[in-house]
């Protein structure tokens, strides 16, 4: 079943759209109150203003799955869902090959986390090793 979605605060039905680099966030255009974050894929968000009518008033429908809520956003006026964007993680607005390139530079960097990660794991282990040898010694 598919409701319109409204404030928890207020009631009120229209939202603006606040833009974050991977998501944004649903605020009611009433009383402010940041209603939903909706996750997007990586350095993705969604323009502000309708790309039909240049509205910033948005209504939402939501659709219930168990635990989640599966949003469909339209503008208030013409209907037009909003249309998404690339951005940098400071929200400057970026073509896809440039999105391809932070995506890969995030994986190199959790792969070096994930490497040193192991290493100290390694060290411990090693030290662990080395430490019942000299018990070894002590006891022959
Ligand atoms: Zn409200
Ligand atoms: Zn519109």
């Amino acid at each position: 079943m598919e409701i319109t979605k409204s404030c928890s605060n207020c009631g009120g039905v229209i939202f603006n759209l606040n833009q974050k680099p991977g998501e944004y966030e649903a605020v009611c255009s009433e009383c402010g109150t940041i209603v939903a974050n909706i996750k997007l894929e990586k350095y993705e968000t969604v323009k502000k203003y309708c790309s039909n009518c240049n509205s910033a008033r948005f209504k939402a429908r939501v659709k219930r799955y168990k635990d989640t809520e599966n949003w469909t956003v339209e503008c208030a006026e013409c209907k037009t869902q909003p249309e998404f964007k690339y951005v940098d993680s400071e929200l400057n607005e970026i073509d896809e090959k440039t999105r391809e390139n932070l995506i890969l530079k995030d994986t190199i960097t959790e792969l070096n986390l994930r490497i040193s990660e192991l290493e100290s794991e390694l060290e411990r282990l090693a030290y662990r090793v080395s430490a019942k040898d000299e018990t070894f010694d002590i006891l022959s």
